[in-house]
């Protein structure tokens, strides 16, 4: 069913699967759907682990920082854009005796996006 909408120039209604006003012949923009970001990029997230940021006899507190730049810039040698970076941690669960399952302490993990067209 056809949505009726004015014309902005001279009021006229018409249906909204108009081109262009049937009274005054404005032409109307085409609306166009947004594209599909979905497909668009792949994603790739990389984990690093707490302990693999530094050393702690030879930490100068840039450790983070650097580690950081050097994987983003490989990455980005690489083809892929650096979108963000999130700390997540999980607990591994396996089993144990009778039937139960134990699990570890939560493990810290900062997990980096990357992101970059599909395709390419
Ligand atoms: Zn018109």
């Amino acid at each position: 069913m056809n949505r009726f909408e004015k014309c902005p120039k001279c009021s006229a209604e018409f249906g909204s699967s108009t081109d262009s006003c049937p009274s005054c012949g404005l032409v109307f923009a085409k609306w166009k759907p947004p594209t599909p970001w979905l497909g668009e990029y792949e994603y790739r997230m990389v984990p690093i682990m707490e302990g693999a940021i530094a050393q702690k006899e030879t930490a100068t507190g840039n450790e983070a920082a650097e580690y950081l730049e050097k994987a983003v810039n490989e990455m980005a040698r690489q083809g892929w854009e650096f979108l963000r970076v999130d700390e997540m941690s999980f607990v591994l669960s396996s089993p144990a005796l009778f039937g139960t399952r134990v699990e570890s302490r939560p493990v810290k993990h900062h997990v980096l996006t990357f992101r970059k067209k599909k395709n390419s």
